[in-house]
């Protein structure tokens, strides 16, 4: 009696738990992303026997898709491609914030000048950015201890010198992850066979598995500090000689009809969930001689 009684309990604390459990991953809605594709082959082959890195991250992609699709049924998965196609990395962003997306994932392979170079990376916009770093962090766990795979870390914007718009605009946590280096003769072989990407796959899905059953931090992306560098009454080119001190940056035009005062056009740079972050660059192209920078905060869209 005690012990059928015992027995029902444990029946009942695994259904609760995996109610519960399926409870947190119901209504999540995660983008793959395959880097790549089309006429942009990404890192492209270099022998005939093995395939370009769009193709490459297209497999792995839909592999790790396949693995939630069947053991996380609750999960919806999209992707920003499904075949081999060209989408911009603007296309991609906008996929994801007009699917309402809970997660962002970019899967890419790396390449270095040094063939022995080799090793796994994760990319995020930032360690500030709570859900990005901890997937993150899971991800190197799952691709060093148990894939087997050496682990080279997580890099956000600081450490790379650089931001990737696929982890920096999307209105959700995002990652990106390198899977390998192609330039280095074994990675190259080993994402080139189905076992490889199988691995590689497994990874991203128990990562992603571990990730949506912890308590996760929010991220909050919906408002951007941006700094804005001028504003005119008439348009501006963005390859006009005012802006050459800003060639490391990417000005943008945003046109505003309803400006009351006529000054119709703003030139923005950065893109900064952080607000000290913006204050320092807006500080740093003062100093390159544009005297009336200034951070605005606006809606990330
Ligand atoms: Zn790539």
């Amino acid at each position: 009696m005690r012990f059928s009684f015992i027995i029902a309990l444990k029946v009942f604390l695994f259904c609760t738990i995996s109610v519960a459990l399926k409870a947190q991953q119901a209504g999540i809605i995660l983008v793959i992303d395959p880097g790549h594709g089309g006429t942009d082959p990404g890192k492209a082959k270099v022998s005939k026997s093995m395939k370009h890195e769009k193709d490459i991250n297209l497999a792995i992609a839909l592999r790790f898709g396949e693995y939630i699709h069947h053991n996380l049924p609750e999960v919806k998965v999209l992707y920003t491609r499904t075949t081999d196609v060209f989408v911009s990395l603007e296309g991609r962003v906008e996929f994801s914030n007009k699917h309402d997306a809970t997660y962002f994932i970019s899967i890419h392979a790396n390449s270095s000048p040094n063939v022995q170079a080799h090793g796994t990376e994760v990319h995020i916009h930032s360690h500030k950015m709570p859900a990005s770093e901890q997937w993150a962090k899971i991800l190197e766990d799952e691709l060093g201890k148990k894939a087997n795979r050496h682990n080279r870390g997580t890099l956000d914007a600081r450490d790379r010198g650089r931001n990737l718009f696929v982890v920096q605009r999307p209105k959700v946590p995002s990652i990106l992850v390198e899977t390998g280096y192609l330039t280095n003769k074994e990675e190259e072989a080993f994402l080139n066979t189905g076992e490889g990407q199988a691995i590689i796959a497994s990874a991203l899905y128990r990562a992603f598995k571990r990730f949506s059953n912890i308590k996760i931090q929010p991220e909050v992306r919906d408002k951007v500090y941006r700094v804005q560098i001028m504003a005119s009454k008439t348009k501006i080119a963005i390859q006009s000689s005012v802006f050459e001190e800003l060639d490391d940056y990417k000005v943008e035009e945003i046109e505003n009809l309803n400006a009351t005062n006529g000054y119709r056009y703003k030139y923005l740079i950065g893109y900064e969930y952080d607000q000290d972050a913006a204050w320092q660059l807006a500080k740093k192209v003062v100093k390159l001689g544009y005297k009336g920078a200034f951070v605005i905060q606006v809606k990330n869209e």
